[in-house]
């Protein structure tokens, strides 16, 4: 098979589920470029959890192209309770949220009511707040609190089925950012070898710092991805992006928690302020909706993504569409068609400067800088937590992909999350050269460095007994 050696920069995430599950689609999905594997913990088992990692594995192995699987905890969620059968508020009616299920109350014959899985409810909302149910459809308003009851006339009216979920627009609820539930799941994610840990409605720096300590406990390198939902995470942005590994902008959510029309310029600043601050970014939910049930996106849909890969992200992902859609390898064929297309415009004036200022860095942007200087470049470099390949990824070299080498499986899989970083699992020899002459033999055999190409290669060489960044231009012979 000949080597493809047109790299796409932009990474592609699929969620999993009933669409996606069986080897064969997994097979598909894997060889069609998907780079991340996101599993939603909302919806799994611990069953089905330890079940379907081996499985991913055992397709990347057989595919030759490792994957990485990031774990989607649910994080702090407030639900309705079960219903025997769905109830059909109308518009204007007066309906009750229960926070102690079976609690006596007055008028209980007209008003029919809903519990809540969240006792603190009642003294977190307030007379005038908006409960929404169901991902927004329904829209309620607060009238009254009393004894364990919330008044609420409905303002939007709909279907309320079983277990839905609830959002608070700029309520600070007092929930636990890491539930009981998220460390039963963490801990198998952890014993299962997951890459990626991402933590929902994260609030603050801190919500990412006692993940960060329970990770370390348990002896886990899975990196850390800060799902921003609801107002509290975009007021805390700036630290939650310096405290996590890595930020998703989590749409579905936050477009309910948010003005809608605000969506846009939230995730503008977001992506800018990760690429300053030298952490990846991943756009989500809603990218190819329509292709949940057809087999072509609409045109809003196709600016969507491109609009992401002209904003520079690092990843584009998929849910519903892969979950449980009819069209889960188009849909990745379609984010790899148009993020090729796109990533063909850029120009410099695209990047947002990275701000960073330690010398390990600068050393970095003379690499980048050299290599947007000379077309048909590759940028080659070495690493082992990943550390360099994020910061040269950081640094939006505008052509050259980064060849990025590294001994270790962890690190490998969790390069794949990096905007236009190719990694290559490769030992390293103890005297630098040997590694950089390795790590060029395997380029040329898999038809990575071909005759002209210039390589920019950022790595240590030795000098006098001492490891020196350096960066030196070679050119393929
Ligand atoms: P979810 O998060 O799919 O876990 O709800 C993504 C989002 O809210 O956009
Ligand atoms: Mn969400």
């Amino acid at each position: 098979m000949p080597a493809n050696t047109t790299f796409r920069r932009t990474k592609i995430i699929f969620t999993l589920g009933p669409s996606s599950e069986s080897e064969e689609m997994l097979e598909k999905l894997i060889s069609a470029g998907a780079d991340v594997v996101r599993l939603n913990m909302a919806h799994a088992t611990l069953d089905w959890t330890r079940m379907i990692i081996k499985r991913i594995r055992k397709v990347s192995a057989k595919v030759g192209r490792d994957v990485a699987i990031m774990m989607d905890i649910k994080g702090p969620e407030i639900r309705t309770g079960d219903l025997a059968v769905p109830i059909e508020l109308k518009p204007g009616e007066i309906f009750d949220f229960t926070v102690r299920p079976g609690a006596p109350r007055e008028n209980s014959e007209e008003i029919r009511s809903v519990d809540v899985n969240y006792k603190d409810l009642l003294n977190d909302i307030a007379v005038g707040d908006t409960v929404l149910v169901d991902s927004g459809l329904i829209r309620l308003e607060v009238l009254d609190k009393k004894d364990a009851h919330i008044r609420c006339r409905v303002l939007v009216p709909g279907e309320l089925k079983s277990r839905r979920h609830i959002n608070l627009p700029g309520v600070k609820v007092n929930l636990p950012a890491f539930t009981d539930k998220d460390r039963i799941d963490s801990a198998v994610g952890i014993e299962a070898g997951i890459d990626f840990l991402a933590l929902s409605f994260v609030r603050e720096a801190a919500d990412i710092t006692h993940l960060r300590e329970f990770l370390a406990k348990n002896n886990s390198h899975a990196r850390i991805i800060a799902k921003i939902e609801d107002q509290s995470a975009i007021t805390n942005l700036d630290e939650i992006v310096r405290a996590c590994d890595a930020l998703m902008v989590a749409r579905g959510d936050l477009g309910i928690e948010c003005p809608f029309e605000d969506l846009p310029v939230i995730q503008r600043r977001a992506v800018n302020t990760c690429i300053a601050e030298g952490k990846p970014v991943i756009i989500a939910t809603h990218m190819l909706e329509s292709m949940i049930s057809q087999p072509v996106p609409t045109r809003a849909e196709i600016t969507d993504v491109a609009n992401a890969v002209y904003e520079l992200s690092d990843c584009v992902m998929l849910s519903g569409e892969t979950t449980v859609g009819k069209y889960p390898l188009e849909c990745v064929q379609m984010l790899d068609k148009i993020a090729r297309r796109i990533e063909q415009e850029e120009s410099p004036d695209s990047r947002t400067i990275s701000v960073f200022t330690s010398e390990k860095m600068k050393v970095l942007n003379s690499a980048v800088v050299l290599a947007d200087g000379l077309p048909n470049s590759k940028i080659v470099t070495f690493t082992k937590q990943g550390f360099v390949a994020g910061g040269l990824a950081a640094l939006r070299p505008v052509h050259s992909p980064i060849l990025a080498f590294t001994p270790f499986p962890e690190t490998y899989r969790q390069l794949r999350l990096l905007r236009a970083v190719e990694p290559f699992l490769m030992p390293f020899a103890s005297d630098p050269e040997v590694t950089i002459e390795n790590a060029l033999a395997l380029l040329r055999r898999l038809g990575h460095a071909n005759i002209g190409e210039k390589l920019v290669i950022a790595s240590d060489i030795v000098v006098e007994d001492r490891f020196v960044d350096s960066v030196q231009l070679r050119t393929v012979r």
